[in-house]
């Protein structure tokens, strides 16, 4: 089965990750191309409808989400799933920019209150899309049991009680074990230094709030796949 996104490399910071995500050959890159497909992901994470998003069309992401990059989708679904899980702090924020030497290649930086987080959150919320896009014939994505999969794993690898609700302030584990968590480039994806090469400017910088998740069919995908902590 082709795959929608190849995140090519990621990259962890203070504050934030940066995660170079390629959209594969022949997948559509604006929500446009594919409303059905998009509206499936909005029903999935209806929240991510009133996320502020400081981008051309509005204040919100919904003014823009039915024609921007697939990338700008997959990062406001990751930052909702961070939400969601109560272990990101205050506000979640997310930015996706274009590459300027390829046009299906984007940087989306994440905050990173903690590593397993954000990274977890985007592996789900991958897979989520991955269903949206391509194989919407599989039983839905369950999120709320992937947000709660994603919420023991943090808490447990914090050696935290899971059945107790942290703040996220206390994160025991930091910039580890994150650079491995990408693949090599293909041909011209030019995935190679960070920074200067991303010339499109920034698409939006923007939070999210909590609001309220779907139940679905139970299963689950990415980082949270049969964890059962
Ligand atoms: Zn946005």
């Amino acid at each position: 089965m082709a795959e929608l996104f190849k995140i090519m490399k990621i990259t962890v910071g203070e504050e934030k990750l940066t995660a170079r995500v390629l959209v594969n050959p022949g997948m559509p890159l604006r929500t446009a191309e594919d409303i059905e497909a998009t509206a499936r992901v909005y029903y999935l994470a209806p929240a991510i409808a009133k996320h502020v998003c400081l981008g051309d069309a509005g204040s919100e992401f919904q003014d823009c989400m039915g024609d921007t990059e697939l990338a700008h989708l997959l990062e406001h679904l990751t930052v909702e799933l961070m939400n969601e899980t109560g272990l990101a702090g205050d506000i979640s924020c997310g930015r996706t920019r274009g590459i300027a030497e390829d046009p299906r290649l984007f940087d989306i930086e994440l905050s990173c209150p903690d590593d397993v987080l954000t990274i977890g959150a985007l592996s789900s919320a991958v897979f989520m899309m991955q269903w949206a896009f391509v194989q919407p014939d599989a039983p839905a994505p369950d999120v709320e049991g992937t947000v709660e999969g994603l919420r023991r794993l943090v808490l447990s690898l914090r050696g935290e009680d899971a059945t107790e609700v942290a703040d996220g302030d206390d994160a025991d584990i930091d910039d580890a074990a994150a650079d491995d968590a990408a693949g090599g480039p293909e041909e011209d994806a030019a995935a190679d230094v960070d920074g200067d090469d991303a010339v499109d400017g920034p698409i939006d910088v923007e939070g999210a709030r909590v609001e309220e998740d779907t139940p679905a069919d139970p299963v689950f995908g990415g980082a949270a796949a049969g964890y059962e902590g």
